[in-house]
């Protein structure tokens, strides 16, 4: 979302300012200290993405910083390239245990500089990345998702555009578990994942919400198109066959619940909460349905319960 951020730690001016230099015209956001005297203080308020940190620095080796960043539990991840002057054999054996992400000697090529530092932003994006992702659905975690979902909301709020949010829960997932074994549950989420990340634009936030719950979130479309689109995926969804542990085959279907900013609320957890009554709504209805408020001339052009497909096999009706 944001441009990476690069905070630069070096008692000498002309370093910095051309450190700096080369860094923004490449699409980094820098920052500036001259001694590591606040430091701790810097990386609370910033949070970079990666840390150039001179050895040579007033009253402390920046090797020995290093070390005390790694040390605490906050900065164990962040990416910190120690420059020095001295580049020999034990100065950079000595960083490396430190901790150091990587060792460069002064003066540094610009080129280097840039893919050095590239280097480590895209490693700490990649770590990030497997953090706010489930293993099994490939989707986003619910933390990620939350945090996501807030942005956009105040982006729609802000661009005066409407947003939708579908919540889906798979129908009676207990008894697939039960009847075809747990592995083959896994695959249906597998699947139900694959089929949320294959279509979709980037800015549709898709995320595993909690065990067999799954939400789906469009900035600027409002429930009409939520609705048409998650009909469209039930009735994708509920024609796949899923081989259960036996050998047997099985289908499964879900239940999902619509809501819309901002006329169904204007928080996250109002809209949740509005789509959660739907959804609920559907499974006492009898599952494998859509549901949410729409108005009701929307409602006979768009009318649901869900479109077509074959159901829930008989064994699990
Ligand atoms: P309903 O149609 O009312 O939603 O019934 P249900 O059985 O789907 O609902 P319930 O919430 O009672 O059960 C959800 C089950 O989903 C229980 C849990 O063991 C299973 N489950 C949750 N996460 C996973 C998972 O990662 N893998 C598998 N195989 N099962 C999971
Ligand atoms: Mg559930
Ligand atoms: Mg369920």
């Amino acid at each position: 979302q944001r441009e990476p951020r690069v905070l630069i730690v070096d008692d000498d001016q002309d370093v910095v300012a051309q450190y700096s230099g080369h860094l923004r015209a490449a699409g980094f956001a820098t920052d500036q200290l001259f001694s590591a005297d606040d430091l701790v203080a810097k990386l609370d308020e910033l949070h970079p993405d990666v840390l150039i940190l001179d050895v040579h620095l007033p009253r402390v080796s920046g090797i020995d910083v290093c070390r005390a960043l790694r040390n605490s539990d906050r900065w164990q991840l962040l990416p910190i390239l120690i420059v020095t002057a001295q580049l020999d054999e034990s100065t950079r054996l000595r960083a490396f245990r430190a901790g150091a992400s990587d060792v460069v000697g002064k003066p540094i090529l610009p080129e280097e500089l840039l893919a050095r530092v590239g280097v480590q932003e895209e490693r700490l994006r990649l770590l990030r990345d497997r953090a706010d992702r489930d293993g099994l659905s490939g989707l986003m975690l619910r933390r990620a998702f939350v945090e996501s979902f807030r942005r956009a909301l105040s982006g729609c709020s802000r661009d005066q555009k409407p947003l939708s949010l579908v919540l889906f829960d798979l129908d009676h997932f207990k008894k697939i578990n039960d009847t075809h074994g747990h592995l083959a549950g896994d695959r249906v989420i597998v699947a139900f994942g694959e089929l949320l990340r294959r279509r979709f634009r980037i800015e549709d936030l898709r995320a595993r919400w909690g065990g067999e719950e799954f939400v789906l979130v469009f900035p600027g479309q409002g429930v009409e198109f939520a609705h048409r689109t998650a009909r469209r995926l039930l009735a994708e969804f509920a024609e796949q066959q899923f081989t259960a542990e036996d050998g047997g085959t099985f289908r499964a279907t879900f239940t999902a619940g619509v809501a819309g900013y901002p006329d169904d609320g204007i928080s996250m957890s109002a809209l949740i909460r509005r789509a959660d009554e739907h959804l609920y709504a559907g499974k006492r209805a009898g599952r494998n349905t859509v549901q949410g408020s729409i108005s009701p001339a929307r409602a006979t052009y768009d009318s649901y319960p869900a479109g077509p497909g074959p159901g829930p096999t008989k064994e699990l009706r």
